[in-house]
């Protein structure tokens, strides 16, 4: 186990910019001990007054649109040109099957990897997706006490991670790439819903013309849906993480959009509304744990469920009588 300090310790670190304490503290907030995480939830709540103070930036994409090398390209361009201290998060609750978490390679993100301005940290391995999601979310808090005013939070474009990533931040840029034939097939509706900008990547030599009839078809796409509560209208731009360009116009979209929310009260309002969120999401998680790891359900369990299998027992019958062991 690694080393514990007392709280204090992990705060002042982290208030101090400490990448060492930060990098422990997150440690502690992913581990399943118990005694870790009671001190993880103290040292959160006492840097939480010094939390909040950044922009959230979700992306996500299938594999091999880019994400990674866009991550880095915008990643350098938001520290050089916009003089941002940046932490790339990821949500990969896959790590589990394929050993490695989608950050947890080496060879991607070099030049950020690299860089005094940035943070990387991979997903936590073995988590499910409500795991992942918690400590992503106490990640993200801790990043912004040690003086982090950008967060990144990648996802891979498939299953319910992406939900999870927009409950979590304040902008959602979906990356898509510039296919042959119906550029809508194969996109989930819900996800370009989601999507507060729609970039299309690797528009370079010769896929400049397919990718700006992408940026067409997405931006009448985008049009035929309601405007969002934010008051904000989607954008869609085409960008080259190879040739660095197309980087700019997406920072003037995150810009423009966190002047009008700001402005207008969304920005508060919807952080307040993920605040509220991520509560009860934790009451179920709790509720679950505690359900999960009781010592008469861990008995019983298996026998309920046999019997439940073989249909000797009802399911709701089953779940009350476990229920009812806790
Ligand atoms: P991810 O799986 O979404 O993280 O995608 P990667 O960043 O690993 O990129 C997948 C592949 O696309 C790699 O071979 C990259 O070199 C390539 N790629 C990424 N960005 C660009 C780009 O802007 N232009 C071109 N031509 N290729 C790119």
């Amino acid at each position: 186990m690694a080393k514990r300090y007392s709280s204090e310790t992990y705060v002042q670190g982290i208030l101090a910019g400490n990448r060492v304490m930060l990098s422990r503290a997150i440690t502690l907030a992913e581990s399943k001990l118990a005694s870790d995480q009671e001190l993880a939830q103290q040292v959160i709540d006492e840097v939480l007054p010094y939390a909040g103070n950044s922009m959230r930036i979700g992306i996500t994409g299938v594999p091999g649109v880019g994400k990674s090398t866009f991550i880095e390209a915008f990643g350098n361009y938001l520290i050089k040109e916009q003089g941002k201290k940046l932490a790339v998060l990821a949500i990969d609750p896959t790590s589990q099957r394929t050993g490695g978490s989608i950050l947890g390679d080496k060879t991607r993100m070099e030049s950020l990897s690299v860089n005094p301005q940035a943070f990387i940290r991979p997903s936590p391995a073995g988590k499910s997706l409500g795991g992942v999601t918690k400590s992503t979310r106490e990640t993200i808090i801790l990043c912004e006490a040690a003086g982090f005013d950008a967060i990144i939070v990648e996802t891979v474009g498939v299953g319910q991670s992406e939900t999870a990533v927009h409950a979590m931040v304040d902008f959602f840029l979906l990356l898509m790439l510039a296919g042959a034939g119906d550029e809508l097939q194969g996109i989930k509706r819900g996800i370009m819903e989601m999507a507060d900008a729609i970039a299309i990547t690797k528009a370079d030599e010769q896929n400049v013309q397919k990718a700006k009839a992408a940026r067409a078809e997405y931006q009448n796409a985008l049009h035929l849906y309601p405007l969002a509560a934010s008051g904000w209208m989607p954008r869609v731009s085409i960008c080259s993480a190879l040739q660095n360009s197309g980087l700019e116009t997406i920072w003037q979209a995150i810009a423009d959009y966190l002047e009008l929310t700001h402005n207008n009260g969304f920005f508060e309002k919807k952080r307040r509304d993920q605040n509220l969120q991520w509560m009860y999401e934790a009451i179920r998680q709790g509720l679950e744990d505690n359900f999960y790891t009781h010592q008469q359900v861990k008995e019983q369990l298996p026998n309920v469920a046999e019997q439940v299998k073989e249909g000797k027992k009802s399911a709701f019958a089953a779940a009350a009588e476990l229920l009812r062991l806790v």
